[in-house]
């Protein structure tokens, strides 16, 4: 089964990158072509039916398998950067962090309103991110049809700051 394969795969480093926090560590997975290659397919088939015009990818892990699926979808490839690095006009959110606290961006005139989106990210913790993630499209004007994680670390409930209905999956859940 997939997710037993990339329970497998995904490193976890306890205290990275400060005391307490176990990092999920999902470079091994990029590293097996046949794992990324059965990882993208399956993510595939579960956002086909959803109907996106874009994916969206958050920096900067949500960038790589974001971009794979976008490809392997044949649809455009959106990212949502930190400050300081899109260089046109941009949505800004601030949000809390399960370490620390941070901005998200997105370029203003690159959706158009109405558009159908799915957000990706490599892990849902407190969820503060994804939910900066929504806000920005939101501002945006676009349709979020659905939310992908590779990990959800689901005791954290990040979840609960999606709005009500959105359509989630996590490939994994500790
Ligand atoms: P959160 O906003 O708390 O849901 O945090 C999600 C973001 O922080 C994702 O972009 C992850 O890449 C990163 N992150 C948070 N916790 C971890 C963790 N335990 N292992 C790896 N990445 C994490």
């Amino acid at each position: 089964m997939l997710s037993e394969k990339l329970i497998k795969a995904i490193a976890e480093i306890p205290d990275f990158p400060k005391p307490g926090i176990s990092f999920k560590d999902i470079t091994p997975i990029l590293a097996n072509p046949d794992l990324h290659a059965e990882l993208v397919s399956s993510m595939a088939e579960w956002s086909r039916p959803l109907k996106p015009d874009y994916i969206i990818g958050i920096e900067s892990r949500g960038f790589m398998l974001g971009f794979a699926l976008a490809q392997k979808l044949g649809v455009g490839f959106i990212p949502i950067r930190k400050p300081g690095k899109l260089p046109r006009a941009v949505y800004s959110e601030d949000y809390d962090l399960e370490y620390g606290s941070a901005t998200v961006q997105l370029h203003k005139e690159d959706l158009q309103p109405g558009c159908r989106v799915i957000i990706h990210d490599d892990l849902l913790a407190t969820g503060g991110t994804a939910e900066a993630a929504v806000k920005l499209c939101a501002k945006a004007g676009v349709n979020v049809v659905g939310v992908h994680f590779i990990i959800e670390l689901a005791f954290l409930n990040g979840r609960k700051l999606l709005p009500e209905g959105t359509h989630i999956l996590s490939e994994v859940t500790y």
